[in-house]
């Protein structure tokens, strides 16, 4: 009886643990591609910068206070700190408020650009536009190869 018990409770152990080694790699995949999705938001980026930016302002506030800075350092870098600060914020804000459709917006302006990157082709002597795979200018017939 009591034999029977324990084996369940091992199987029990062993599958689970089976369970968490097949699951792990997903697990953790997915902890990837969450931070990566986070990282590719400027907004979140920015974010981020501005946690940074804070934890340093701390860290300069204790080296002070534990007299590792005179208070000219001090005093210096903490302005340079709280510029920075200030810079991460107002674009913060103006993300911020710009929000409506902010990050359609975003994604147009790239593949506009990346649309005439593709477009723009002239000829060399008469500046008429061309296509890729023209061999001669439709304006003053150069050779464009
Ligand atoms: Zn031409």
């Amino acid at each position: 009886m009591d034999n029977s018990v324990f084996s369940a409770l091992v199987m029990t152990l062993v599958l689970f643990g089976a369970g968490l080694y097949i699951f792990e790699p997903f697990i953790r995949r997915g902890t990837v591609s969450l931070r990566d999705d986070y990282a590719e938001t400027p907004l979140q980026g920015l974010l981020s910068q501005k946690d940074t930016i804070y934890s340093a302002l701390k860290d300069l506030e204790f080296d002070y206070q534990t007299g590792k800075l005179s208070d000219d350092d001090y005093e210096e870098l903490r302005k340079k700190f709280t510029a920075e600060a200030s810079t991460v914020l107002e674009e913060i804000d103006s993300m911020r408020s710009g929000k409506n459709g902010g990050s359609k917006a975003g994604k147009k302006s790239q593949k506009t650009a990346s649309a005439t990157a593709v477009k723009e082709r002239t000829c060399d002597k008469c500046g008429f536009a061309h296509e890729e795979d023209d061999k001669f200018c439709q304006s003053c017939g150069a050779d464009l190869v």
